[in-house]
């Protein structure tokens, strides 16, 4: 088990982690996803002290590793590390690299770390590349060893930091599917990674880094069906967005125009939804809500979900609470109508700026009526 206590790391005046609090349990395996810079390297370097808390304690099996005069190599020792650039020794073998570690550290005679060695080759199905160098090797095959050799310590716990994020992706596979195998032999393990279904398929619990700190976990299902988070759930529903502010009538609207229609085609949303969503910007904004407003404050954020191709646009104003199903303009409304599947509007109560808002979602193009 290990156990972070309200940890804090910083580097000079910048919090990288942000008052983690984790247990991580035996036979536990975690994925740690979020975008870049969000802390996640370090959280995995502090578990194996490769990086030490500014702030907070860490305990392996209820031993406080970071308590002053604490043998680092000791703790190290329990905990294996696979690095997205393999960090192999280039000078000597393949079955070397697996072999040197196990006499170095642990002091095992060179029969016994061989054995071990072949066994572990022979896990990671590279038996036949015992004696090639690592130069010989592919992306896959060598990140392979690199997982054979941490295997060869017997560590508590397996520590991945993005370990297929520099292969061709033809082998990031071989490797995901090594992975996978350890997690189904019960190996204690936490792993950085991009590759969403990937960290499904093998984490019993995903932690979501945002905002330097741990902003949302849980299982599988819960962050990626139901994230409760935005954004969390922006991340995993891979969210782009479009903001629009409007603030008086004068705005180029035809620089809006293209605008709209940059996003949607960076974001290949289909021509019929790219109409659609141009309509609707030009009925709902333009037409209903602007026309109505002497001293405009709009504010439009459009947001595609790639994973579930659903086409959103939020629209916020200022003036009196106006529902625009109320409009007298009807021909402007039945359009509306005729490109959206959804139209919900919610007076906003407390809000400074904006008194109203409106939520609609862009018809697809697959529906017709
Ligand atoms: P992630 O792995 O989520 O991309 P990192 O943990 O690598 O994030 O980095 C988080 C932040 O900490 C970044 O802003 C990075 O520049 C900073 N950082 C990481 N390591 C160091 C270091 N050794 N010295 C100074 N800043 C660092
Ligand atoms: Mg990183």
């Amino acid at each position: 088990m290990i156990k972070f206590e309200n940890v804090t790391k910083r580097f000079g005046n910048e919090v990288v982690n942000r008052n983690i609090n984790l247990t991580i349990n035996d036979g536990e395996v975690i994925s740690i996803i979020g975008p870049s810079g969000a802390g996640k390297s370090t959280l995995m370097r502090m578990i194996n002290l490769l990086e030490i808390p500014s702030e907070g304690k860490i305990f392996i099996d209820d031993e406080e590793v970071t308590a002053p005069g604490y043998d680092i190599v000791h703790a190290r020792k329990m905990i294996g590390m696979v690095f997205q650039d393999f960090h192999l020794f280039k000078h000597i073998t393949v079955i070397e690299n697996i072999m040197r570690p196990q006499i170095d550290v642990l002091y095992k005679s060179i029969p016994e770390a061989y054995k071990v060695s072949k066994r572990l080759l022979d896990l990671v199905s590279l038996s036949e590349k015992a004696y090639s160098y690592p130069s010989e090797l592919s992306g896959g095959q060598k990140q392979r060893v690199a997982i054979a050799r941490a295997l060869a310590m017997d560590p508590k716990i397996i520590l991945f930091d993005e370990p297929t994020s520099a292969l061709d992706p033809n082998m990031v596979e071989e490797v995901e599917e090594v992975i996978g195998e350890l997690a189904q032999m019960g190996k204690t393990m936490v792993v950085v990674t991009h590759e969403m279904e990937f960290a499904r398929k093998i984490s019993n619990r995903i932690i979501y880094m945002d905002e330097n700190t741990i902003y949302e976990e849980g299982t599988p299902d819960e962050i990626f069906d139901n994230p409760k988070r935005a954004k969390t759930k922006r991340f995993v529903n891979n969210l782009k967005l479009l903001t629009i502010n409007i603030e008086n009538k004068d705005k180029d609207f035809w620089e809006v125009g293209a605008e709209i229609a940059r996003y949607a085609n960076k974001n290949h949303i289909s021509p019929k939804s790219k109409t659609r969503l141009n309509l609707a910007f030009e009925e709902l904004v333009r037409e209903i809500i602007l026309d109505r407003l002497d001293e405009p404050k709009i504010n439009v954020v459009i947001e595609y979900s790639k994973k579930t191709d659903v086409l959103k646009m939020t629209v916020k104003y200022n003036g009196d609470y106006f529902d625009p199903k109320d409009t007298d303009n009807d021909l402007s409304y039945h359009v509306l109508s005729s490109a959206t599947s959804e139209i919900k509007y919610s007076e906003l109560k407390d809000d400074e700026t904006y008194n109203n808002l409106v939520e609609i979602i862009i018809k697809q193009a697959s529906e017709n009526k």
